[in-house]
């Protein structure tokens, strides 16, 4: 018979705690030891208030953070109990580290799931109410970093509608790179910060204006739509529903655009 499994990787969602998927909070609610990262909810907490929480995102850990720390803390914490969750902002397998830890596990033969989770695009697409495809224009969508793992910044062109995770701090050099990948200047851009968290902050820009995103977004996590999907739907709808936002900012009585 296999070995049951003794670790869970969950993808929290990008934000609120309810943005975790049932089987999510199931598994949480069992575990006796979640290991989490700064990003997440802290609200997530009440799916597992029996469970020993340990913080091992960068802001938590001090100066001793490293990948190799955190799994060998996880490692540490599969030898000692039999249900550990290890808790992960958006989903686990969108730029999460999520390779290095499984393979530390699968090295002391731990057995582990994966649970997945709504990742940060996603939630900005859903937020802005911007969908990724569209029929026609946005075939594919590409997540990328605009990081290397060398802590360099690049930008591609390797599909209709491109998501951007990692730039926050650097969006006027991003401007550049993007024009470099061959994105025509007017090509529309969308920034959404804190997507799926009820401050979430979202911008309209060009790749040629995009600087100028930096400011409304600073010391926020965020994510820039590039192409297709960071297009608005279309005014017949927009008259239709006016998104949430616009409608808080214009006030209850304020008559539709
Ligand atoms: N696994 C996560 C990504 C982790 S990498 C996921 O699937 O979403 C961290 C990057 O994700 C941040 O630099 C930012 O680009 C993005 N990010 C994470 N949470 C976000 C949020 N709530 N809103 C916008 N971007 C977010």
């Amino acid at each position: 018979m296999a070995e049951p499994v003794r670790v869970v990787f969950i993808g929290a969602g990008p934000g609120a705690a309810d943005l975790i998927t049932v089987r999510g909070a199931q598994r949480l609610a069992q575990a006796q030891v979640v290991l989490y990262d700064a990003l997440t909810d802290p609200a997530l907490r009440e799916l597992a208030p029996q469970a020993r929480w340990v913080d091992v995102g960068k802001r938590g850990f001090g100066h001793a953070t490293g990948q190799a720390a955190i799994n060998a803390l996880l490692v540490q914490a599969a030898l000692a109990h039999d249900r550990v969750v290890r808790l992960k902002g958006g989903d686990p397998s969108v730029f999460g580290r999520l390779e290095e830890e499984m393979l530390a596990l699968a090295a002391e033969g731990i057995p582990f799931e994966v649970v997945p989770g709504v990742s940060a695009a996603l939630a900005a697409a859903a937020d802005t109410q911007r969908p990724l495809t569209r029929r026609g224009t946005g075939r594919s969508v590409s997540l990328t970093t605009a990081m290397t793992h060398l802590g360099i910044l690049q930008a591609t062109r390797t599909a209709d509608t491109e998501v951007f995770y990692m730039a926050g701090r650097q969006l006027g050099a991003l401007a550049s790179k993007l024009q470099q990948a061959g994105w025509p200047g007017d090509t529309p851009v969308c920034v959404v910060s804190r997507a799926g968290w009820p401050d979430a902050c979202t911008t309209d820009h060009t790749v040629a204006s995009l600087a100028e995103a930096t400011a409304p977004h600073a010391d926020r996590p965020a994510v820039v739509t590039v192409g297709a999907g960071a297009q608005p739907v279309q005014s017949a709808m927009a008259r239709v529903k006016t998104p949430p936002l616009e409608r808080h900012q214009a006030g209850d009585d304020a008559p539709a655009a």
